[in-house]
């Protein structure tokens, strides 16, 4: 298969995984367990937001015709409390953020902004009629939808369902996600490794990934290159609910990944990328189970993770989207790649500038962890000057 271009490679997983997803079953969280999962219903509100006409200010509440002028203050009404008078002429009452504002009353003048002399203000400037009210119901009516299934709760969400009273959550399952890494090379983290070994770094960095993503990692034992051994593995993986492998998806004569899969007669969608690191990224289907071949070099595993295995967890979670969150940074220095790929470069962002990360290709995994985000080069363009806006995704 030709390589595709990381646009269409993207597009592909999410029109894929989200045309044919089967959505996992539905449980029930105490409100407390449920930051980081996915809402299976909508959320309603269950009375107006907010119950009443609510004053956003500390200060008084009058009626704006009286003003600039003069007022008696009658009373005063904090937060937790209702004011049972009605405001007449040139009349105010004493209000606190947060508080019901006084019926007859139509706006409320900040503290900061009357004079007070015993128990009359004076105000020198026009209100305006619903100044600093929030009124009633302005931010969703009662029955209201204010969350649409599909959402990840956060603590903003978590926040909202406390206030509209939801105190047990109806939220997907997690995903369960095998995680198969292949290669001779390869030893345990505990072990001490030959010259021509190496530890098995990725198992453990795609577990986080997955526990990071919102869903439970599944590891299998290593797969030694052999055809029987990839095959048993692969199948105990299919599984879950989506396979992730690492390894053995390169052009060389032990990645014998490809074959294997083909064996259980796989769907390929794509499997190879015009981007860099991450180029031999395999993505396809054995039966309505997705799974992704990604390359071996620790980096490139990570970063494909991050850019297509990602949204296909968020998806099969029931998530309705999973947008990349780029966002623009300052270049502080020339910058030049070869075109031809789409390149996702490890470097630092701060203060909205970013700077590459001198790296030493997909193994360098000590200048990656220097970076705190990847820089995107685009696969058309060939040099970029310091100053200019460059499309970079936070790590
Ligand atoms: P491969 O894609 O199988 O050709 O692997 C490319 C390179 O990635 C290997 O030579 C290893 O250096 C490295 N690699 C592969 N699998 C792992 C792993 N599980 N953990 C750490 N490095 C790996
Ligand atoms: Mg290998």
């Amino acid at each position: 298969m030709p390589a595709i271009s990381f646009v269409d490679a993207r597009s592909t997983v999410l029109r894929e995984v989200f045309k044919n997803r089967i959505l996992p079953p539905v449980e029930s969280v105490p409100l407390g367990d449920a930051a980081g999962r996915v809402l299976a219903e909508a959320v309603h509100a269950d009375r107006d937001m907010p119950p009443l006409d609510r004053s956003m200010r500390d200060g008084y509440a009058v009626r704006s015709t009286d003003m600039p002028g003069r007022a008696t203050v009658i009373g005063m009404v904090r937060a937790g409390q209702n004011f049972a008078a009605t405001i007449e002429w040139c009349e105010a009452v004493e209000i606190m953020t947060g508080a019901p504002v006084p019926r007859g009353a139509d706006s409320v003048v900040m503290l900061e902004q009357v004079t007070r002399t015993d128990d009359v203000i004076e105000c020198e400037r026009p209100v305006k009629p619903g100044e600093n009210i929030n009124p009633r119901g302005i931010e969703a009516k009662s029955g209201g939808v204010v969350l649409e299934a599909g959402k990840r709760i956060s603590y903003s969400e978590i926040s909202l369902l406390a206030t509209v009273g939801v105190s047990t959550v109806t939220v997907f399952r997690p995903l369960q996600v095998a995680i198969l890494a292949t290669g001779d090379e390869l030893v345990p983290v505990d072990a001490k490794p030959l010259e021509h070994q190496i530890r098995n770094s990725n198992a453990q960095a795609l577990a986080a990934q997955v526990v990071r993503a919102g869903a439970i990692p599944v590891t299998l034992p290593v797969a030694p290159d052999e055809m029987p051994a990839i095959h048993e593995r692969i199948e105990r993986g299919l599984s879950a609910d989506l396979l992730l492998i690492s390894g053995g998806v390169s052009a060389g004569k032990y990645d014998l990944v490809e074959d294997v899969l083909r064996c259980f007669t796989a769907e390929f969608f794509f499997d190879r990328v015009a981007m860099q690191p991450g180029a031999p990224l395999v993505f396809g289907k054995v039966g309505a189970k997705f799974f992704f071949g990604l390359p071996g070099n620790p980096v490139s595993t990570m970063v494909t993770f991050e850019l297509f295995a990602r949204a296909a967890i968020d998806l099969l979670s029931g998530r309705r989207a999973s947008p990349l969150a780029v966002v623009l940074a300052r270049l502080t220095q020339d910058f030049k790649h070869r075109p031809g790929l789409t390149r996702f470069l490890p470097a630092k962002v701060e203060n909205g500038e970013v700077t590459p990360v001198a790296w030493k290709g997909s193994n360098d995994l000590v200048s990656f962890c220097r970076a705190n985000a990847f820089l995107i080069a685009d696969a058309k363009r060939e040099s970029w000057s310091a100053g200019e806006m460059l499309p970079v995704i936070l790590k």
